[in-house]
């Protein structure tokens, strides 16, 4: 069995319990040695294979799953954050489909997540936005010509941006073509969760010279729209005095009197 295991976006005790474990147990582990924090790797056993995928290729990590199968044994593969976002998991799953090779998914704390806990942040704010966009300026993977940028801002809703970092100048541009007032708040968080965590307002309009500014050039995560703002959300309808739930009668009298 190859188990594809969520890191968590740095701190070590942001695996999960059950990720945890894994590691606790796995005879060889694959980790991705450009993110992953190797703190994570002391929970394995003495004995543990270790192999650092920064330094392999695809068919490289396949053949070390095969070698683990063939020889009965379980293989840990451990991804940085949550495996599904740009992860990279849905080849080698392909891959082992083809050999038979049986494998899990064990969730992971996003970096997304880890970014909003650094700035107190809720991405999802009433009466501001209830939608959080999620994409990656177009670098040598190709963005799809209908997910572009511009059209994402048209929204106006929260974007987090992964892997654009080293291409904040042209994302500035072409978050203000797409709708964003240039005066949008901006958020750059640099290793979310790591003791070196570095996080940065400013605008969606000087997020380049910002990061230049801070000496950041990756393993950030560009966020932007008005949530950052501190400007007037709407009160929860769930916690609201006045409104009745599957869990509670509501009292008819809002709190704030309307
Ligand atoms: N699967 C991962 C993302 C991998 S893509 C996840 O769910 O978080 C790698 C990109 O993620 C980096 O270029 C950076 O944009 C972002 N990233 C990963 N860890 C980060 C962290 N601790 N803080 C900020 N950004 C991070």
């Amino acid at each position: 069995m190859v188990h594809f295991v969520g890191a968590g976006p740095g701190d070590p005790d942001l695996i999960t319990v059950k990720g945890k474990r894994l590691l606790e147990h796995a005879q060889t582990v694959i980790y991705a040695g450009s993110l992953v924090n190797p703190a994570l790797l002391s929970f394995c056993p003495e004995g543990c294979r270790i192999y650092d995928s920064a330094r392999m290729t695809l068919e490289e990590v396949i053949r070390v799953m095969e070698a683990c199968h063939e020889a009965g044994q379980d293989v840990v593969r451990l991804h940085t954050g949550d495996p599904s976002l740009y992860g990279a998991i849905k080849e080698q799953m392909d891959r082992l489909d083809e050999l038979s090779i049986p494998y899990q998914v064990c969730p992971g704390v996003s970096a997304f997540s880890g970014a909003a806990a650094a700035l107190g942040l809720e991405y999802t704010l009433p009466g501001i936005s209830q939608s959080v966009v999620i994409t990656r300026m177009e670098g040598r993977t190709p963005v799809p010509e209908k997910e572009k940028i511009q059209s994402f801002a048209a929204h106006q809703s929260t974007m987090v941006l992964f892997l654009s970092t080293g291409l904040l100048g042209k994302l500035s541009q072409a978050l203000v073509e797409g709708g964003y007032p240039p005066d949008t708040p901006a958020a750059i968080v640099y290793k979310a969760t790591w003791p070196d965590e570095k996080k940065v307002l400013c605008q969606v309009s000087d997020l380049a010279e910002t990061a230049e500014r801070e000496g950041i050039k990756k393993t950030a995560l560009i966020i932007v729209g008005k949530v950052l703002s501190g400007e007037a959300y709407q009160r929860s309808c769930l916690y609201d005095p006045a409104f009745t739930t599957e869990f509670r009668k509501g009292n008819g009298q809002a709190e704030d009197g309307k």
